[in-house]
């Protein structure tokens, strides 16, 4: 297959029209024996409004230069060009223009509204692809913008002046390669906890508890990748004064039932410093 070029759209829309010149013909025409589903979809659109419009009694206005062109197109046009019907083109030549010239007039605005619709669908095709790529473009900006703006946020919880800092140290239920950091902001009441080595036994998994005064509350599972590192960013967490660390526990599968309790063994506490 031919690469498709945004010329051959123009080709096909001058084909449509009949006024293509024998060299683009010939390139359309190898570019289209060896298929190309775009320009076929063009030619039969291209082709239907020339007939819905050349069939039309009303055509549209086109513009002056537009007009003019086509004009000058058809008055030079021996349709023994386009169809081996030569009697009937000696026949109109040996008419007097002015006879024909009603005629060939009307012709020329219908096949001129034609031009000018095939003209509008070709732009109307690039300004729909310019819209549907500025479109990704911008979402993909959004996008962009959003996750630096996000990583800004958790960036200034990490280096707040006032973060506190919980090291989360083993107990001994817990396994020797466990690692976890977490960095508490007070003003944000927002916390980043690292992991390294987290990945769970088989049929369990590593929960994440808030250690309070009154108890514990569950702040989810910790979900880790391949390597095991997991890095959980919490929101709306407790206040200073309520928040006093971290606590991780083994739990079966899916975590502890009771949210204000572990059912296995925490294997890991960590107290927020000041
Ligand atoms: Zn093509």
């Amino acid at each position: 297959m031919s690469v498709h070029r945004d010329e051959h759209l123009e080709m096909c829309a001058g084909l449509a029209l009949g006024n293509l010149d024998d060299d683009d013909r010939r390139i359309l025409e190898r570019h289209l024996a060896e298929g190309c589903p775009e320009c076929e979809a063009a030619l039969a659109d291209f082709s239907s409004s020339v007939v819905a419009l050349a069939a039309s009694a009303e055509p549209a206005t086109p513009s002056p230069a537009l007009r003019a062109r086509v004009l000058e197109a058809i008055a030079n046009e021996t349709p023994g060009d386009v169809s081996p019907a030569p009697p009937r083109s000696d026949e109109r030549r040996v008419v007097p223009m002015s006879v024909r010239r009603p005629h060939w007039t009307s012709w020329a605005w219908a096949a001129a509204a034609a031009a000018l619709a095939v003209v509008s669908a070709l732009q109307w095709n690039a300004a729909e692809r310019l819209r549907a790529d500025l479109e990704v473009q911008r979402r993909q900006l959004a996008d962009a913008e959003r996750r630096l703006a996000e990583e800004r946020r958790w960036a200034e919880v990490m280096s707040a002046p006032e973060a506190r800092v919980a090291d989360l140290v083993l107990t001994p239920a817990g396994v020797e390669a466990l690692r976890a950091r977490a960095v508490y902001d007070p003003k944000t009441k927002s916390a980043v906890i690292v992991f390294d080595h987290f990945a769970p036994p088989a049929g369990k998994d590593y929960e994440l508890w808030a250690m309070r005064p009154d108890g514990v509350a569950s702040l989810g599972l910790i979900k880790t990748d391949e390597q095991g590192r997991a890095t959980m960013r919490l929101e709306n967490l407790d206040a200073a004064e309520t928040l006093s660390g971290f606590a991780v526990s083994l739990e079966p599968a899916g975590g502890s039932p009771n949210p204000k309790a572990p059912t296995g063994p925490v294997v890991m506490v960590g107290k927020l410093g000041g």
